[in-house]
């Protein structure tokens, strides 16, 4: 059995993998190595479309190692037979952990702290912050990960309220429309797929009902957020702060880098030890049910 991955994963991953066949790990020719590749295994950056999928002669398994599949053609892999599987739950934990992350972050200007110190310049009136605690989180996409947020806020004393049509009435939060979230949340966190439906759902005119003073978070997909959009809300101080994970494009250069009041992550929402080993043990389990 030839098992191709195709991008970079943490080893703990790759050894939980390894017990299923013979590993290829990220060649630099990928349409050479899936000619005889059974199982790719992919993570957010390679596009699984009908062009690479006509390279591949024996392939019987797409798996995405993480949640959202909007880099996989699914459609194009059940033409030619192909069984798409990923592993949903498996980094939620880790991606909600860094969610309050940045909003602690954004909150306490630790990144910016930090710089400082580090550039040996003391500037401690500049970094007087705000807490969390009696605070509005508003959560858009309350799946498993903006569950799993919700729980951590609450415990920390936030007031929930979500988005989520697909969710009503549940226990952790006060549900409302997306215009009353945006307009009563001193925090938003977006934890919806992206979708044709979720695409630039934070636009100008959303982003417009913000609070002065709020933060917008997306560890969801960049492609979520209007981009220039955020850039003159950040700029002109229509809203404090704003962390981003993902991005439309990746890897991300664009101009959002040249502002102070953002903190950027380059998509490391699953990349925790424990994820990929969550990630690797459920691969293993999904593969082992599909290969019967
Ligand atoms: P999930 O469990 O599927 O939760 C998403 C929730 O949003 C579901 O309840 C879904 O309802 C709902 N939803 C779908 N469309 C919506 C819309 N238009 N408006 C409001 N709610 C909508 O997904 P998850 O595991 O929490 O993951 C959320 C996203 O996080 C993923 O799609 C992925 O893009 C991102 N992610 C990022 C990282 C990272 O490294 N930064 C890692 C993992 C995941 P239905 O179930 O009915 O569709």
């Amino acid at each position: 059995m030839k098992i191709l991955i195709a991008d970079s994963m943490e080893k703990e991953a790759v050894s939980e993998i390894q017990k299923l066949g013979e590993v290829i790990l990220v060649p630099n020719d990928l349409k050479a190595a899936i000619k005889d590749a059974d199982i790719l295994i992919v993570r957010s950056a390679t596009q699984v479309n009908a062009e690479l999928l006509s390279h591949a002669h024996r392939l019987k398994i797409v798996a995405r190692a993480g949640v959202g599949l909007d880099n996989v053609d699914k459609e194009a892999c059940e033409k030619r037979g192909i069984k798409v599987i990923s592993t949903p739950g498996a980094s939620s934990n880790a991606v909600a952990e860094l969610a309050l992350g940045m909003m602690f972050a954004v909150s306490r200007k630790i990144a910016k702290a930090d710089f400082s110190m580090k550039k040996k310049t003391w500037i401690k009136k500049e970094l007087s912050g705000t807490e969390l605690e009696g605070k509005t989180l508003g959560i858009v996409g309350l799946g498993r990960i903006g569950a799993m947020l919700a729980l951590k806020a609450t415990a920390l004393g936030m007031e929930i309220v979500y988005y989520d049509p697909r969710t009503p009435n549940s226990t952790l939060g006060r549900q409302v429309n997306l215009n009353d979230l945006m307009a009563l949340s001193d925090y938003v966190s977006l934890h919806v797929p992206l979708t044709p439906e979720t695409r630039e759902l934070i636009n100008p005119a959303a982003i417009a009902k913000m609070r002065k003073g709020a933060v917008l978070i997306n560890t969801a997909r960049g492609g979520l957020v209007d981009e220039e959009a955020l850039y003159l809300a950040l700029k002109e101080g229509k809203i404090a702060g704003a962390a981003l994970d993902v991005y439309p494009q990746e890897p991300y250069t664009g101009k959002l880098c040249e502002l102070d009041n953002i903190v950027l992550t380059p998509h490391i929402g699953g990349s925790t030890k424990e994820a990929q080993i969550r990630i690797g043990k459920e691969l293993i389990e999904q593969l082992k049910k599909e290969l019967k």
